[in-house]
């Protein structure tokens, strides 16, 4: 096979690695994996466009299958490895890879310039090791850099990948020191150094991919699982006052009720709706009101139990479960909060101050579900409600334990 169809196929190894690369939909779910997916995908274009100017040598002019595709390697493999610092959340590269592969481009440009002949063999040493010493120092770069900012033990990808760079740092080193015993005035892409040399960077450059992949992989795992437990955590919170909402509580409260039922322990349900709280609104404005709705919550969470929960029940009404509570105890807990808000000033009234008034009921046996137990709670917060407000009133059907 002659060297321009081994470097095409070559060339179209690299350009289909890329084309799986960004294809894989798991890159466009985080900001990270698709800022990878944009340096890792630009870079390998590069590299390819690269290698088939390369490969045209003789067709195309030698400016163009020298100058620009040295140029266009040289910066391809900076902006891949540069997605590799992005992927793993190392802080950006150095600098100097920027001007390095600049400079190492300006002075093929310049060799090239003292030598545009045909098959331009003159400089070809130079010529090589110019291209091949910022890709070593870029791979090398890389290395340290993962081994000081990336914490033990390495995820799998990142193993891959560091084993990509050195790979990569030892052939580019290798391949230049090799070609400094090169006789004569060689073309470097004819030699079987350059068939081995060419041969380990694909490999290397496959396992950088696998690697990345690897990577992406667990990134875009962890992303999900995050995303999951937050979804999670909204859909049991009340997006107003951060305490559990309404479904939270009754999917809770089937299960306690269940379990009061099983062992005959007593359970109690406080509905608490706040006075007047029209009057609020009207007085300070929604937002005000929005706030005292926050700041009453966070004041009623103060001596609960752990095992307790309030929840808000809709609009200005909250509900607490009590579980292991009887009704006497509950009445305590009404008590304890009723006097908590009577001696709190709010801020967001400008010191003034908000009442509840709390209605009160137990479970029993024959509940069928937990919405007769907040019926009867529902119906003694009326009676509180009628009774003159800012106070609790325990619902005076039979009890659970009675
Ligand atoms: P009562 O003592 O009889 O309970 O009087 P009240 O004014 O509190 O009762 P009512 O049910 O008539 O009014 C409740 C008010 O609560 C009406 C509604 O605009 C207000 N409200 C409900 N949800 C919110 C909310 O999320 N934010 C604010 N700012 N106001 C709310
Ligand atoms: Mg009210
Ligand atoms: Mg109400």
């Amino acid at each position: 096979m002659s060297h321009p169809t081994q470097t095409l196929m070559l060339a179209m190894v690299v350009q289909l690695t890329v084309l799986v690369l960004v294809s894989y939909p798991a890159w466009s779910v985080t900001d990270v994996g698709r800022e990878t997916r944009r340096l890792a995908g630009r870079g390998a274009m590069q590299i390819t466009v690269g290698i088939m100017l390369m490969s045209a040598r003789g067709v195309v002019p030698g400016v163009a299958s020298i100058v620009l595709a040295i140029g266009l390697l040289l910066n391809g493999y900076r902006s891949v490895y540069a997605s590799v610092y992005v992927l793993f959340g190392l802080p950006p590269p150095p600098a100097w890879e920027r001007w390095l592969t600049g400079l190492a481009t300006m002075a093929v440009g310049a060799l090239w310039a003292a030598d545009p002949s045909p098959d331009a063999t003159v400089f070809v040493q130079p010529r090589l090791l110019i291209a091949s010493l910022p890709m070593a120092a870029i791979s090398g770069s890389l290395l340290l850099t993962l081994r000081r900012k990336l914490t033990q033990p390495w995820p799998l990808g990142a193993r891959y990948v560091a084993s990509a760079a050195a790979f990569g740092c030892v052939i580019n080193v290798g391949r230049s020191v090799a070609f400094l015993f090169v006789e004569g005035r060689v073309d470097p892409l004819k030699t079987p150094i350059a068939v081995v040399a060419v041969t380990a960077s694909l490999a290397s450059s496959l396992l950088l991919y696998i690697g990345m992949a690897m990577q992406l992989e667990t990134h875009a795992r962890e992303h999900l699982l995050r995303t999951n437990a937050e979804l999670t955590r909204q859909a049991f919170t009340d997006g107003l006052t951060g305490i559990a909402n309404r479904r939270h509580l009754e999917s809770i409260a089937l299960v306690e009720l269940a379990r009061a039922r099983r062992h005959g322990w007593a359970l109690t349900v406080l509905l608490i709706d706040i006075d007047h709280f029209k009057r609020v609104n009207d007085r300070f404005g929604h937002a005000a009101g929005d706030n005292v709705l926050r700041e009453t919550a966070q004041r009623m969470l103060v001596g609960l139990r752990s095992h307790d929960v309030l929840a808000r029940w809709g609009g200005e009404e909250f509900a607490l479960l009590l579980p292991h509570c009887s009704p006497t105890d509950a009445e305590k807990v009404a008590e304890r909060i009723l006097n908590s808000l009577r001696q709190a000033t709010l801020p967001a009234l400008e010191g003034g101050r908000v009442t509840v008034s709390i209605g009160i009921a137990a479970a029993r046996h024959d509940d069928d579900d937990f919405q007769a137990v907040v019926a009867r709670a529902d119906h003694a917060l009326y009676r509180a409600k009628d009774a003159g407000r800012d106070q609790s009133m325990l619902s005076d059907e039979p009890m659970f334990a009675a």
